[in-house]
C-alpha cells in the first residue's frame, strides 16, 4: 500500500471504531479511541486513533482533526507512564506499507521501554493473552486524568 490510496472502510481500526472487533479498549473521549496493541512490541503497547477521521495516514488527516488526536496520544501516553513505570516512552507512526505500516486507518504506537528490555520487532511479534490485554487496559485506565 502506498502513501496514496482510499481509506477502506473494511480495515480492522474501522472495525474496532464500530464495535465489530474486540479490543482491549483504554480510553474514548469525543475525539480519540485507545486500545491495546494485541501485538505488542513491549508490555503496554497501546494505540490511540482518531475516531472520526477516513485519513489512511498522517498526510491525509485533517489539520483540525490532529489537534484533538494528539491531545488523546499525550493523555493515554501520560496514564501509561503512571501505571507502568517505564523508563522510557516511544510514540510513533508509520506512513505507507514502507514505512511498516500495516493497517490504514490513521494511529500512533504509545509503547513503553524498560532498561535492558528489548524491543519487540514491529509487525513480527506474537499476539498477547487477551486477559493480560484487558488487565493492563484496566490499569491504564485507572491513571487517565
Ligand atoms: P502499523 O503497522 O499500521 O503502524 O500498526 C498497526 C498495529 O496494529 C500493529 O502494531 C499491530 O500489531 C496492530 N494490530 C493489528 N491487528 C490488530 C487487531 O486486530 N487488534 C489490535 N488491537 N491491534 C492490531
Amino acid at each position: 500500500m502506498s502513501l496514496d490510496g482510499t481509506y477502506d472502510h473494511g480495515n480492522i481500526f474501522a472495525k474496532i471504531l464500530r464495535g465489530e472487533a474486540p479490543s482491549a479498549r483504554v480510553f474514548e473521549d469525543d475525539h480519540v479511541l485507545s486500545f491495546m496493541d494485541v501485538f505488542p512490541q513491549a508490555r503496554g503497547h497501546t494505540l490511540v486513533i482518531p475516531k472520526h477521521s477516513v485519513a489512511r495516514n498522517l498526510l491525509d488527516e485533517e489539520p483540525q482533526v490532529l489537534a484533538g488526536v494528539i491531545l488523546g496520544v499525550q493523555r493515554v501516553t501520560r496514564a501509561v507512564r503512571a501505571a507502568l513505570n517505564p523508563d522510557g516512552i516511544v510514540v510513533t507512526q508509520f506512513n505507507g506499507a514502507t514505512a511498516g505500516q500495516t493497517v490504514y486507518h490513521l494511529h500512533f504506537h504509545i509503547i513503553p521501554r524498560w532498561d535492558g528490555v528489548a524491543l519487540g520487532r514491529h509487525g513480527a511479534g506474537g499476539m498477547a493473552d487477551p486477559a493480560e490485554l484487558t488487565a493492563l487496559a484496566q490499569q491504564i485506565a485507572a491513571k487517565i486524568s
